[in-house]
This record gives C-alpha cells, structure tokens and sequence, in this order.
C-alpha cells in the first residue's frame, strides 16, 4: 500500500514537473543612491526602453535613516528595519535569519533555480544576501556589467542581482542633484551597462522561450553631497517592473492642494499657548495618539519645541515633543525617563507652509509624516508612561522656559487619541474636519489658530477646549496660501521589490514570513483552481492541443484578456484574444506540455477552462 503511494506521489511529481510552463526569471538591477529626477534629466535610453514596457513607480519611498545598509536591506528582505534591525552601515543589529533576502527564499523555495549576485559594495553580499548559488564582489561598477554579460552570456541564470554603485559616488563628489552634471554622466555611464546587459539577455539562444523580468531600482537618494537623512530628496526612490508583456504605465504622487483665506497667528518669540483643560492630554502608558499641525517658519537655529508636554533639556525626559532642528531641519522625540525615540524629519522651508503629523500606535510604531509623505517610523513599544506632570504647550516645551524660542506661524493644530491612517491623514490634511471624518469622535481638540484676535486659539472640536495665549500674537488677518500636501499612500515602499521579485518567482509567501512589501504584478496564484469553478460553456478544439488551438467566444461577451495558469496555478502568460467575441486562435507553442487552466475576462465575469497542451 505504502509502495502504491510512493510510485503514485512519483508519477503526480513527474508530472508536475512536466508542467511548468514557461520559464520564469529574473534579472533585478540596483542603483546605489539614484534620485529619479536626476535619472529623468541624464540621457538614459536603455532604461527608457525597459519602461516602455513597465510598472514605472517614479514616486516610491524608502525610509529614516537613508543609509545604504538599511536601503538595500529594505530592498533585499521586503521588511522595514523594524524587523531587518539595521539602521547603519556597521550592519549592528542585523537580523536577517529571520528576514532573509528574496534570493534566499526563493533558494530555499526552488534550490535547483541558478541564482546570481553581482555587486560593488560588497556588503551587499558579505552582510545581506544569505544564500546565493554565485556571489561575486568587483571593485568597479564596469566588472560589474562585465560580470553580468558573461553570467547571462555562458551560463544559465536563473535569477540575477547586480547592483551598481557609482551613481552614488558622484553624488557625494557632485551632489545628488540633476543640475550636477558629474553626477548625470554617472547615471548615462550605468544606463551604457544596462544597455549592454540588456543585450547579452535578449541575444540568449533560449531567450524565446525563456520569461524575464526586469526589475530596476535604488537604495535612497540624496541632498546636496549626502544622505542618511529624513528628507524627501533623501527619502525618494523609483522602482521599474519591465516585462515585454506590459504596456508602460508610470504611476506617481498625488498633490492634494487647498487655497484658503485664513487668519495668520504669528506667535512673537517667547509666546506660548496652552490648553486651558489639560486632563484630556494625559496619555499615560497604553493611550495611542496623533497630533498634526500645519508650521510656517522663518530661519531658526538650534531646536525650539513646536508643540510639547515635556522637559526637552534632556531626550530621554518622560514626554513628547514635535520640535525644529538645527540646519532648518524638524524631528519628533518620545521619552520615559529612562528610554528614548527620535525620528529626524525634512526641511521647514522659510516662509512656507509645512503639514508635520506623527502617529503614536503604543504597542506598535511612532510613524512620522511631513507633508503627507511617510518621513520615518520606530517600534516605540518599549517607551512607557509619558505623563511628567507638565501642560501641553504649544511654541514651548512643557516647562514654558525652554531658553530656544521660536518664532513663527501655526495653523490647524489636531490632537486625536488614535492612531490615524496614513490614507485619511492625508485626505483631511488640508481640508476643515467634518463629522464625516472616520475618527471624528477621537478628536481631542482642533486649534485652527485663525482667530484673528485676542488672546485665545479656539478650540473647534465638540470639546471647546480653547488656548490660553501667554505673550502676543501677531494676527495677520484675511491672508491666501496654498497648502500642499503629497499623496504616496497608493505608491511603492522600498520593500516592494524583494515581494514583486518573490511574487514573479511564484515564490508562495507565507503570512509567519511577515513582511512589509506587497507584489505590483499579477500574483501567482497557488489557490487559483479551487478559486474559480471550470467552466463548460467556453468551447477549446483541438484538445489536447498542439502549437494552438480554437476558442469560442461567441457565448461570453467582449473579452478583455485572457490568462494562462499551469496545472499549480502558477500565472503564465497573458494575452489578447485575436477575436474577442467569437472565434479565435490562440498560439501556445512556447508552453511546454501539460495541463494548464486558460481565464478568460469580459471586464465582469471569469470563465476557466482546462486545456491540455501534448
Ligand atoms: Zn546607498
């Protein structure tokens, strides 16, 4: 009985095997530090070329730190440093036992797949790739084209990684900016390398057959000379997903504006405000939080409180403050007295208006955000109870003595006790609160600072809990502004290139795995078969089938596409119906043979059928 079981196990593996359908891989190229607006401006035609036919994200983000350890750890394991743990280039604190990079958990899925890792910072392989069949560290990012020719040239990879680091380089030597030429030509020197691996790939004798995407990516990009900073220009990354048989697409930022005629409060320095009730503020050990304020600031040194509730002599003090930084920088900070959290924001430009949000999910992370966009988040667990006993204030830290003062304007300050979502931060960002706020019955208190006179900021939340102003404000009466904020919230993160790569190497991810990321193709779908019923109704002749066969459409509609699955559910290959309401050939000499489930989609319903190709 056992004996039977075996040979039966034997025979459905053999078959499986048979039936793999075309041949997946994957080549995955990194950037090191390459800001997209810089990318735009140089001359790259092979790139160009690769998203003509691609999922082209120009607005993704990476996170706070921009370091390249913590970027292409990201990239790598399709989790945040919350989980990778690192967060400097001395790689302390990796945990990439748990969180293994893509090629690693697609060996470990699929061992007899050829894998590939070609880089310059070596790191990349020393520290992160965990278990690569090749890894092969150069000194030059020309070995490193060179490297990938003769891999895809003599070999046969399966998967491929290189990644490039000179663009980086020229960014330190001539900043990270488009309008720096040295750094242009780094860029029109890698996109040379690329055309040439592009070519060693398509000149591969079995490349008719053979089923490549194209992923092409960075690890952060850069200010001025640097990086490893929380702002936007640092925080930038692009993401490609090439493949022949996508049309371009290029998705980017939303820019959600508002022009409003408002009331100015310009707070002279050494005035403060601060809640005439302060017992709705005392968060304590477990109470969630979110406080949003909208900032204008002129040129400041040093780091004066925005809004706090603590002693901000010392960071580790117990509470919190949203405060500028030195370099017309802004961070958050959270203590306890014993444990502290910072997160280092971007630039408050002078004289313009900037949205600053932070999110405290207690027994989870302390997300920052400075216009809309995800500036950096931290595990905040650890920090308990941060009631000191001192009143909330705003333009001063909680001791209103704080020898930094600030002078500027505020508006639209919110304190909720909940943690808001990023997609709803950003839609009520600059726009008045209305009951049809999904949180409206979390908001403590809404000082829209438009009062236009007098020593108060009135509260305009159900709670009426008004501002004692101590000091002047200056009230700047009936001005215009435009209020910007950008919406990333439907926008790659850095992480979504290893869950794409693992999600086109029909790699099934497991929910234990917990990652961050998510797959911007269609996925594999390993449930597929269970998911739809096989239909009768679609005719298939012949079948089995040679090199193609006949569909009848006529019975279902105007077909929009039409998707091939393997016997495993494994998403094969799409395509376009020559006939999409009757009668049309399908070509399927490129399959191998075996059983494979062909979905066809009017744009309302599925039909499945089975069809066997011998
Ligand atoms: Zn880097």
């Amino acid at each position: 009985m056992i004996r039977i079981l075996l040979i039966t196990l034997i025979s459905f593996y053999w078959q499986c095997s048979f039936t793999q359908g075309s041949d997946r891989k994957l080549l995955f190229i990194g950037m090191d530090g390459c800001r997209w607006d810089a990318l735009e401006t140089a001359a790259t035609p092979a790139l160009d070329e690769l998203q003509s036919h691609a999922i082209t994200n120009i607005d993704g983000l990476t996170e706070y730190p921009t370091w390249s350890a913590t970027g292409w750890s990201g990239m790598l394991t399709g989790v945040w440093h919350t989980k990778h743990g690192v967060t400097e280039n001395s790689f302390t604190g990796a945990n990439y036992a748990k969180y293994p990079d893509f090629i690693s958990r697609i060996e470990a899925y699929q061992s007899d797949l050829n894998t590939y890792s070609v880089v310059h910072w070596s790191p990349i392989n020393t520290n992160i790739v965990q278990s690569v069949d090749t890894e092969v560290n150069v000194s030059s990012d020309l070995a490193v084209k060179e490297e990938a020719v003769r891999i895809l040239t003599d070999l046969d990879p399966d998967v491929l990684f290189v990644a490039f680091d000179d663009v980086d380089h020229a960014g330190h030597v001539h900043g990270f900016l488009p309008t720096a030429s040295g750094y242009l030509d780094a860029i029109e020197i890698t996109d040379g390398y690329i055309s040439e691996i592009l070519s060693a790939l398509h000149n591969r004798p079995g490349y008719a057959h053979e089923d490549w995407l194209v992923i092409v990516s960075t690890d952060h990009g850069g200010i001025s000379a640097g990086h490893g900073g929380g702002t936007l220009e640092e925080r930038s990354i692009f993401t490609i997903f090439s493949h022949p048989d996508i049309n371009g697409i290029r998705n980017s930022r939303t820019i959600r504006t508002s022009t409003g005629i408002f009331n100015e409060a310009q707070f002279q320095p050494g005035t403060f405000a601060s809640p005439i009730d302060q017992s709705p503020f005392l968060f304590g050990e477990n109470q969630d939080f979110t406080r949003e304020l909208w900032v204008k600031a002129w040129v400041y040194s040093e780091d004066p409180a925005f809004i706090s509730n603590k002693d901000w002599d010392r960071g580790y003090y117990k509470g919190f403050v949203i405060s500028a930084q030195s370099g017309q920088y802004w961070k958050v900070n959270i203590g306890d007295g014993t444990d502290r959290l910072d997160i280092q924001g971007g630039f408050i430009e002078p004289g313009k208006w900037h949205h600053l949000a932070v999110s405290f999910d207690r027994d989870g992370w302390m997300t920052a955000y400075e216009d809309g966009a995800v500036v950096g988040f931290a595990p905040m667990e650890k920090i308990g109870t941060i009631d000191a006993g001192l009143p909330l204030v705003i333009n001063q830290d909680g001791t209103t003595t704080y020898a930094i003062d600030f002078d500027g304007s505020y508006k639209d300050i919110r304190i909720w006790n909940a943690v808001i979502a990023e997609n709803t931060l950003v839609r009520w960002a600059n726009v008045p609160i209305t009951p049809d706020h999904p949180n409206y019955h979390n908001l403590l208190a809404n000082w829209k600072c438009s009062d236009g006179t007098g020593n108060q900021l009135k509260d305009s939340s159900v709670h009426a809990n008004h501002c004692q102003v101590t000091g002047s404000v200056n009230w700047k009466t009936n001005q215009s502004d435009t209020f910007r904020i950008f919406d990333y919230s439907e926008l790659p993160r850095i992480t979504d290139n290893a869950l794409t790569a693992l999600g086109w190497m029909c790699v099934p991810v497991q929910s234990v795995w917990d990652l961050d990321g998510k797959n911007w193709l269609e996925a594999c779908d390993q449930t597929f078969v269970n998911h739809y019923s096989v239909s009768s109704s679609m005719t298939i002749f012949p079948n089995p089938a040679g090199d193609d066969f006949t569909i009848d459409l006529s019975d279902f509609g105007d077909v929009k596409q039409m998707l091939i699955y393997d016997f495993t559910g494994r998403f094969i290959k799409r395509m376009m119906p020559d006939n999409n309401s009757g009668l049309s050939k399908i070509d399927i000499s490129d399959l191998h043979k075996g059983l494979y489930l062909l979905k066809a989609d009017n744009g309302e319903n599925v039909k499945v059928v089975k069809v066997v190709k011998k």
